[in-house]
């Protein structure tokens, strides 16, 4: 519990991650104003917490403005899967770059502090390892991914623009591969497609040969450290990396899914996506120095709670079925 009462806004709230920081700062004893346009989000990510006096949901697109007052803005509306921001690239740009000056406008205006959801993919297919803040990143301005990583990397411009024009209070967390409850089961992410093949008992679709690398933070640990970073004083602004850093590739993620639900799935390899990353990392000297933060939950732990989360959620479609016991 906190011990004074913040009015926060967070867009994406009905998200992935949106609904997990919902959830924390109502807990840390905030009211919480959750704005979602419900592209990616669920209204079931939410339900428990609609019963909270001090929860409140809007169904608002960012690319419009909003006039709300609040203390905090955390700016997570966005899509985040590869899958759901190709589907209208243009749109993705929109959400991020006229959503970012909507949102910061709005923090100029009422003088809240405002944390940005920015993305490892602003480093690209980077060709430093791991990735530290400092380095600039290696994009491809043009092709399927460029609507999401340029559409990040403009709203961080902005961002430090209104830190330079406005002295607008910022925070810039670039958040790496994160994984947990509550990821759409649709969204194509690499660890909920493999959950939810291994449940269902069907081939597990591994891209390329698989020894493409990836970092993965369970999500806990990553809303510890946007709550830790908006709690910095308004010297820190970021860019500062939240992600594990844990490497692993995503042939042993595949492994490891298999081993921890017990499935018979076969893995079957498929096309490697355009300008996939061949490797991801954080480099988080910075998160560690500047939030004293670095995630808990080894992979293994934060698996086993989000398959147990899948599973369930397939007993109660009547898909229930144990891809082990079969
Ligand atoms: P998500 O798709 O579950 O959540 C995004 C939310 O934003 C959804 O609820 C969606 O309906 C909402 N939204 C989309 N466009 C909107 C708009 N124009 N107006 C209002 N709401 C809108 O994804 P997530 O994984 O929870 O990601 C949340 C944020 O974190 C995103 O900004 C994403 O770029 C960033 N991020 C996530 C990860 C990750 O691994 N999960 C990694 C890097 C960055
Ligand atoms: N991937 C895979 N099989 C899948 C989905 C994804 O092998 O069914 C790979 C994908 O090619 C990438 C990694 O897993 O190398 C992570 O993909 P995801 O879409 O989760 O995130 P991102 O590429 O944005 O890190």
């Amino acid at each position: 519990m906190s011990l004074t009462r913040k009015r926060v806004l967070v867009t994406g709230g009905a998200g992935f991650l949106g609904s997990h920081l919902c959830e924390r700062l109502l807990k840390d004893g905030h009211d919480v104003l959750c704005v979602d346009n419900y592209f990616t989000g669920r209204k079931d990510n939410i339900s428990h917490l609609l019963d909270d006096a001090h929860f409140e949901a809007m169904r608002h697109d960012i690319t419009f403005p909003l006039y709300v007052e609040v203390d905090e803005i955390y700016n997570l509306a966005c899509p985040a899967s590869p899958v759901h921001y190709q589907y209208d690239p243009v749109q993705t740009t929109k959400t991020s770059v006229i959503g970012a000056i909507n949102m910061l406008g709005l923090a100029k205006r009422i003088g809240a502090k405002i944390l940005q959801a920015s993305t490892s993919e602003v480093y690209g297919d980077p060709t430093v390892h791991p990735q530290t803040e400092e380095y600039r990143g290696n994009v491809n301005p043009l092709g399927p991914r460029a609507c999401y990583d340029e559409g990040k990397r403009c709203a961080e411009t902005l961002f430090f623009d209104y830190l330079r024009q406005h002295r607008t209070r910022i925070k810039v967390a670039r958040i790496f591969n994160t994984y947990g409850p509550r990821m759409h089961p649709n969204d194509g992410r690499v660890v909920s497609n493999f959950i939810m093949q291994a449940l269902r008992g069907e081939d597990i679709t591994l891209y390329g040969n698989g020894k493409q690398t990836r970092a993965f933070c369970y999500v806990d640990d990553l809303i510890e450290g946007f709550v830790r970073l908006v709690a910095t004083g308004d010297d820190i602004t970021g860019p500062v990396n939240l992600g594990n850093p844990h490497e692993v590739s995503v042939g042993e993620l595949a492994d490891r899914v298999i081993r921890l639900t017990g499935s018979r799935s076969r893995i079957v390899h498929r096309e490697l996506p355009q300008d996939d990353p061949l490797q991801r990392c954080p480099d988080i000297t910075l998160a560690r120095s500047t939030l004293s933060w670095e995630p808990r939950v080894a992979l293994d732990d934060g698996l086993t709670r989000t398959i147990a989360y899948f599973d369930r959620m397939l007993t109660e479609r009547g898909e229930g079925q144990d891809a082990a016991a079969e």
